[in-house]
């Protein structure tokens, strides 16, 4: 059982409007891992990481989680229901770009949130798993604020401890410091980086070449919604086997 991998991508293809965004991919993400995406801009990171959660659908192929498969009901064929659906998506955290915090909530009030309305604590449970989360993330201070005042290094961490209070089996980031100025952006990595020592499963797409190169366990790069190359950290910085990747390295060096 424990060594069924967190996610299992076989043969995944997606277009939209007839353009192949996602060939063939096929990708295995175990238990405790930190899977880092590195691709040039509309190589198909985004649209990867959605499809592990089913915020979008793809054309063809599978993706377990554990070892159940999203989207389609393995005993009836037929597409998850949405309990099905929003159980599974329970099971995988997702931190955007832009945080998507709710305004009109206080920090604690968005970490509680949803484990009050769709896991139903009680209020005593919620308020300690705030506690423990925002704890976490360097954020308790903070608890009482809205998150306009808030930087956005301090939005994304509170977006964290919000995806982190639901117990996700696995955690998918998609560029969650590219929204960020530049001397905001070690804050959230360190949060993540203690994630990842602490044993959670990740999956970071990134353009923070330090981060993917000391807390990866795998760094995985897409090309024209391609995975061209796959290699733990150390091989694929030092001694990458495609050109394409060869040249991507000589251009983020530069
Ligand atoms: P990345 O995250 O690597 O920048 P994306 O996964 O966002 O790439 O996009 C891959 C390709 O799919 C791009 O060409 C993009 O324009 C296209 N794309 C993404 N989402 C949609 C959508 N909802 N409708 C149509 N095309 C899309
Ligand atoms: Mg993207």
């Amino acid at each position: 059982m424990s060594d069924t991998p967190a996610i299992t991508v076989n043969r995944l293809s997606k277009q939209f409007d007839n353009v192949e965004v996602l060939r063939d991919i096929n990708l295995t993400v175990n238990k405790g891992e930190v899977v880092s995406i590195l691709g040039s801009s509309g190589s198909g990171k985004s649209t990867l990481l959605r499809c592990m959660n089913w915020l979008e659908q793809p054309d063809r192929g599978t993706i377990h989680i554990g070892e159940e498969r999203i989207g389609i009901d393995d005993q009836t064929q037929q597409p998850m229901s949405n309990k099905q659906l929003a159980r599974i998506r329970e099971r995988v955290g997702m931190v955007f770009q832009s945080f998507n915090l709710w305004p009109h909530l206080t920090v604690r009030q968005n970490v509680t949130e949803a484990l009050l309305h769709v896991k139903k604590m009680s209020k005593e449970e919620a308020n300690q798993i705030a506690t423990t989360q925002l704890e976490k993330v360097g954020m308790l201070e903070k608890q009482h604020v809205y998150p306009i005042t808030l930087s956005g290094g301090q939005k994304q961490r509170v977006a964290i401890a919000r995806s982190l209070a639901m117990s996700p089996e696995v955690m998918l980031f998609d560029e969650p410091t590219s929204a960020l100025d530049p001397e905001r952006v070690g804050e959230v990595l360190a949060v993540m980086k203690q994630l990842s020592q602490e044993g959670y499963t990740m999956v970071v797409v990134t353009h923070e070449m330090e981060f993917a190169r000391a807390v990866s366990d795998q760094v995985v790069f897409l090309e024209k919604g391609k995975l061209i190359e796959q290699a733990p950290p150390e091989e694929f910085f030092t001694n990458p086997k495609s050109e394409r990747v060869k040249q991507f390295l000589q251009t983020v060096r530069q």
